[in-house]
């Protein structure tokens, strides 16, 4: 395990260096500093976890700097003040410390205010863990590791928005699998999700960063094309669709598996159903006229009287 690392700000020598030499005794690691500023220079090379600091020094003072280092870094702050200064423990707090000692003290006691902050600390991290672990459980799709449907609706929001700031063009394509039913049927379930987990890496590899993927339901996944017109949304989408194609083909123990892909690009005032909608019913032709192809629907028209493009 790694040891722990703590920067001393005080501009007392001598009590810089018994300090330090006290606390690298207990097994941490020690750099010191004779003010705000230099210690703020160690801030900025090296990773420190927790930074303890007398209130009173020349230039920035230690409550100064700890607001700054807090507003910067994730060290925590244990400042130290003598009884007689005016310096209560609330204008510490206030100003982020996470604790406060009084001089004179004994170092035993500025040992187990260390040890508090180090296990706080700890616990804080691990909770900031977890955090972002339900975040990104809670946005994904369990089966094949795409984003889910409930991710697809916020984040369709989201682009919706951001097209009505900037009119970046903004596309939508729809992914159905070709008669899943029958293969699941006749290979069982457990091959069938096997081949939505492969699809959805499929399409992933072919997308940009930009870009995301999503499961939307059953067999059907959706990819959300930022900045890109209904030609390039056409572009990819082929590509997808062969890309699916060849990948099945290339293994005899597989039937064929083959997906239709319907797209459609925003036009202003759209609302998102009836965005969704134009891309679902893009798909929908798709399947109709054959399946393993892709079908455009342009917008501003009813989905009845366009005429759409049907790629093979
Ligand atoms: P089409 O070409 O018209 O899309 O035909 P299809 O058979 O793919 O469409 P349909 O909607 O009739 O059937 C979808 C099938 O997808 C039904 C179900 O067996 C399968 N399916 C849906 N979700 C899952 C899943 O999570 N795992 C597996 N293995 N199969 C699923
Ligand atoms: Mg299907
Ligand atoms: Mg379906």
């Amino acid at each position: 395990m790694i040891s722990p690392s703590i920067l001393i700000a005080d501009d007392d020598v001598l009590f810089l260096i018994s300090l330090s030499e006290y606390l690298r005794r207990k097994g941490y690691l020690i750099d010191s500093a004779e003010n705000a500023e230099q210690a703020l220079a160690v801030l900025k090379s090296k990773k420190i976890d927790v930074v303890i600091t007398d209130i009173k020094m020349d230039g920035m003072d230690g409550l100064e700097m700890t607001r700054h280092i807090k507003d910067i870094y994730e060290a925590a702050v244990i400042v130290i003040t003598g009884y007689t200064e005016e310096y209560s423990y609330e204008e510490a707090i206030g100003h982020g410390a996470d604790d406060i000692v009084f001089k004179p003290f004994r170092y035993e006691e500025l040992l187990l205010r260390l040890q508090r902050v180090f296990k706080e600390r700890k616990l804080a991290q691990e909770r900031d863990r977890i955090l972002k672990e339900l975040k990104a459980l809670s946005i994904t799709d369990g089966l094949t590791g795409v984003f889910n449907s409930r991710h697809f609706y916020h984040q369709m929001e989201i682009e919706i928005d951001r097209f009505k700031r900037h009119s970046h063009p903004l596309s939508l394509i729809f992914i159905d699998i070709d008669h899943f039913k029958k293969y699941n049927d006749s290979h069982g379930h457990l091959e069938g999700d096997r081949v939505l987990r492969e699809t959805a890496g499929l399409i992933v590899s072919c997308i940009r960063k930009m870009d995301s993927a999503y499961r939307y339901g059953g067999e059907e996944f959706t990819v959300i094309l930022p900045q890109t017109d209904c030609s390039s949304a056409m572009n990819l989408a082929q590509r997808i669709r062969k890309t699916i194609e060849a990948h099945f083909m290339s293994f005899p123990d597989y039937e064929k598996i083959t997906v239709s892909i319907g797209v459609t690009e925003y036009i202003p005032g759209d609302t998102l159903t009836e965005f969704i909608h134009r891309a679902d019913k893009a798909l929908y032709m798709a399947k109709e006229s054959g399946r393993n192809r892709i079908s455009w629907l342009p917008g501003g028209q009813s989905p009845k009287t366009a005429i759409p493009a049907i790629r093979r």
